[in-house]
């Protein structure tokens, strides 16, 4: 246990033995670690919470007030190896001492300590010397002048500009508001990499296709796909129907389910496609009670379990807005903002009845819906009010006994997770926009999750937004009928933070270590990454700033999760088969290609059952598609048809090994073709059938997720539908 969990332990109890309430301790214990905070650099352990807060102090120390950071960024010009060099030494103190102890991290299920690099730190800092801090001074003020500013793009930041601002100010970089002719090296967009057209050098803040990517429908076809082959790994997604066609599967299932146990009365949250900040959302009780049309035209939405038993704070629900950087996509490189938001609802919760199901107040904690109740409070502070830090919350329920470390690394396995599903049509996007060898950016982005933590203090992923929102002002009503915007000092500690350090991990001038051993697709299980040079490992000119508010999760854990990177392999196939560079979709002929290649056909496979098997999924796709702009295979079709190789070939696996293993014949015959080219032949094949029903185990039917239900409960059914991703559109930020 850290230094830190004791001291926070040792309060807790102290305020027990006076007999103060559990909800007063909370705060208290707030209060206690601030204290802790700024007397000594407490040993925490990253990536517990505790590490949070020293992330949100040293911002606040720092950067508390806007007026204030800009005077003290001025000063540090001159003073860089005056008075500032006390910063230096504290912050690189701190950051060294966490580095020293963040190498753990107790990853659930697995019951194991898990260990990584530790070697980091060099001891300098953990005894800051004055004639070291000099040197480094001195080498950082020569460095300094030496290097140019990193030149930053604005134009199209819209709502982020604010923030963006002070982040550019933080670091001395340069600001181009209007954008300018030549390059700049970073280009921040506010909606989607298509805000600025033609960029063809530097870096662009967002990936093309992650608005469609994340949007709901799309992220539950994603997440469903890992279902069926990690059912237990991703069991943080609640149980999802793709509205309208799978309506009556809906109806069926649910009928079943009331059927089978009179008691079970579920709820449903109905959420549309592309709708955001709570818009047109609605709870049912019952699936007659879904609007499915739109005037003459049938809602694309999302129907949903509702978790009717979260956990609540002073009896209110409330959700954690969790800032996550997309640093790369290949390699895979994720990282976790320390600090994040906590969104209150303003009506106490009661669970969903007949009578309570359209209290907007009471189940959703949109901020933007929870403005306008008049309970609404808008707070000075990190710890009270409607909007709150996390790592105020955190520490609240460590308070209160909550094993908060376990907390955090479920939240962390959950955002590696969804990460992982996304990224293989992430992939398929950025080869069509940028493909190998024509110029264009790079790509990195932020993206907000969007969390609830049940009563039994499992988090559970509600959506990922490809556009937080990054104002750090809210609109006041200071008289009647008179709106101001006033800064909101939660929105600036926690948003600056994050978009500073960005940009700080996105620095061109930081060194990359080259990771050329990369297999299409991914690693092997495993298989060790290289890590990048830990940012930590500041560049001089940095030595003022507090240390990073994210922290690397990803190429950090890839042995406790590369294994599921199955579906970006099979992606990485389906790219190679594309062709024509721009293509998205793969036509018959490349995939009878995929086919001949990789050795799939035989005498009980035809060619000729080859191309029906592409039509059948082919035609079936394209049908739920009314915006197709482009005829073909999509990855999702593609990934639905090597499943149903896969089951062929490999019968009596589970789904996971039967891709895994038909994933190693693949690569295999791609890498290195065997002489005479002899066809392993499949033990049966007949015309186009679906793949046998997988025997997946599911603890709870009620809770398995709709596709392997559906299956079990169809005598004839048909290969599940996934949808295609959907035409571009820009969403709002939420
Ligand atoms: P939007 O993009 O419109 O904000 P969300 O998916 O974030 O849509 O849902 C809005 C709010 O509804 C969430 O912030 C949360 O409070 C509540 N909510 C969403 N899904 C669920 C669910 N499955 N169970 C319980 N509450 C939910």
């Amino acid at each position: 246990m850290s230094e830190h969990y004791v001291k926070v332990k040792i309060h807790v109890e102290q305020m027990k033995s006076f007999g103060e309430d559990a909800e007063k301790q909370g705060v208290d214990a707030e209060e206690e670690e601030q204290v802790a905070v700024s007397s000594s650099p407490p040993a925490s352990v990253s990536p517990d919470p505790p590490s949070i807060t020293i992330a949100g102090r040293d911002v606040s120390n720092t950067f508390k007030h806007r007026g204030k950071s800009r005077i003290k960024m001025g000063k540090d010009d001159k003073n860089i190896c005056g008075k500032h060099s006390l910063d230096v030494s504290l912050h690189g103190g701190r950051n060294v001492n966490k580095l020293g102890h963040e190498r753990t991290l107790h990853i659930k299920g697995t019951g194991k300590i898990l260990q990584g690099k530790n070697n980091e730190n060099n001891g300098v800092s953990m005894h800051p010397s004055k004639n070291i801090q000099v040197a480094r001074c001195e080498d950082g003020f020569k460095l300094a002048r030496k290097r140019r500013p990193v030149t930053v793009d604005t134009s199209k930041a819209k709502t982020s500009l604010e923030a963006l601002r002070l982040s550019i100010r933080q670091l001395k970089w340069k600001e181009f508001p209007l954008g300018r002719r030549a390059p700049c090296d970073i280009y921040w967009h506010g909606v989607s990499f298509h805000d600025n057209e033609n960029i063809v050098s530097g870096q662009v803040n967002k990936f093309p296709g992650m608005i469609e990517m994340l949007r709901k429908i799309n992220l539950s076809r994603a997440v469903r796909t890992m279902q069926e082959l990690f059912p237990e790994e991703y069991d943080f997604y609640p149980r999802s129907w793709i509205l309208p066609e799978e309506c009556q599967q809906f109806s069926t299932q649910i009928r079943m389910v009331k059927e089978n146990d009179a008691s079970v009365n579920p709820t449903f949250i109905v959420k549309p496609d592309g709708g955001s900040q709570g818009d047109g959302i609605y709870l049912i009780r019952d699936p007659s009670d879904l609007k499915l049309m739109v005037g003459s035209q049938a809602k694309q939405a999302v129907v949903q379990e509702y978790i009717q038993r979260p956990l609540l704070i002073d009896k209110l629900k409330f959700d954690i807005r969790l800032y996550v950087l997309l640093k790369s996509l290949e390699p895979l490189e994720i990282y976790i903002a320390k600090e994040g938001l906590t969104r209150f609802c303003t009506e106490p919760y009661q669970e969903p009845s007949q009578k309570n199901l359209s209290h907007v107040f009471m189940h959703l904690t949109n901020y933007s819906l929870n403005v306008h109740s008049g309970n609404f409070v808008h707070s000075n502070s990190q710890s009270t009010g409607s909007k709150r830090s996390l790592s105020s919350v955190l520490y609240r329920l460590a308070a209160k006994g909550v094993d908060i470390k376990k907390v955090w690394s479920d939240i962390i396995a959950l955002v590696i997770k969804t990460t992982i599903a996304v990224v293989p049509e992430l992939r398929v996007y950025y080869q069509a926009e940028i493909p190998p060898g024509k110029p264009g950016p790079t790509c990195f982005q932020i993206l907000g999750f969007d969390i609830l933590l049940m009563k039994n203090l499992k988090p559970v992923l509600l959506e990922v937004n490809s556009n937080p929102s990054m104002r750090i002002e809210h609109e006041q009503e200071m008289a009647p009928g008179v709106f101001e915007y006033v800064p909101s000092p939660v929105d600036e500690e926690v948003k600056v933070g994050v978009i500073r350090d960005t940009l700080r991990l996105m620095d061109p001038g930081h060194k990359r270590t080259s990771i050329s051993n990369l297999r299409a697709g991914g690693l092997d299980h495993g298989e060790e990454i290289p890590m990048e040079a830990e940012p930590q490992d500041r560049s001089p000119d940095e030595g003022a700033l507090p240390s990073l508010c994210l922290k690397q999760v990803y190429p950090k854990y890839t042995k406790q999760f590369n294994y599921l990177r199955l579906v970006e392999r099979i992606a990485a196939l389906f790219i190679r088969f594309l062709g024509v560079k721009g293509n998205m979709r793969l036509g018959p002929t490349a995939f009878r290609t995929f086919i001949r290649t990789c050795k799939l056909s035989n005498s009980n496979f035809s060619m000729a059952s080859v191309d029906i098997l592409y039509i059948d999924i082919t035609r079936r796709w394209s049908g739920t598609m009314a915006d197709s702009r482009e005829a073909g295979m999509g990855l999702q079709a593609f990934v639905e048809a090597f499943f149903y190789l896969a089951g062929r070939r490999f019968k009596s696996q589970p789904l996971r090994e039967q891709v895994a293993s038909l994933l190693e014949l693949c690569e295999a015959q791609l890498e290195t073709p065997p002489p005479g080219g002899e066809e392993r032949r499949s033990v049966s094949c007949s015309r186009a059938l679906p793949r046998s029903i997988r025997t997946q185990t599911l603890p709870n039917p009620q809770l398995s997720s709709p596709g392997p239900l559906r299956r079990a409960a169809s005598q004839d059914y048909r290969l599940h539908q996934r949808l295609k991703p959907r035409s571009l559109r820009a969403n709002l930020e939420n």
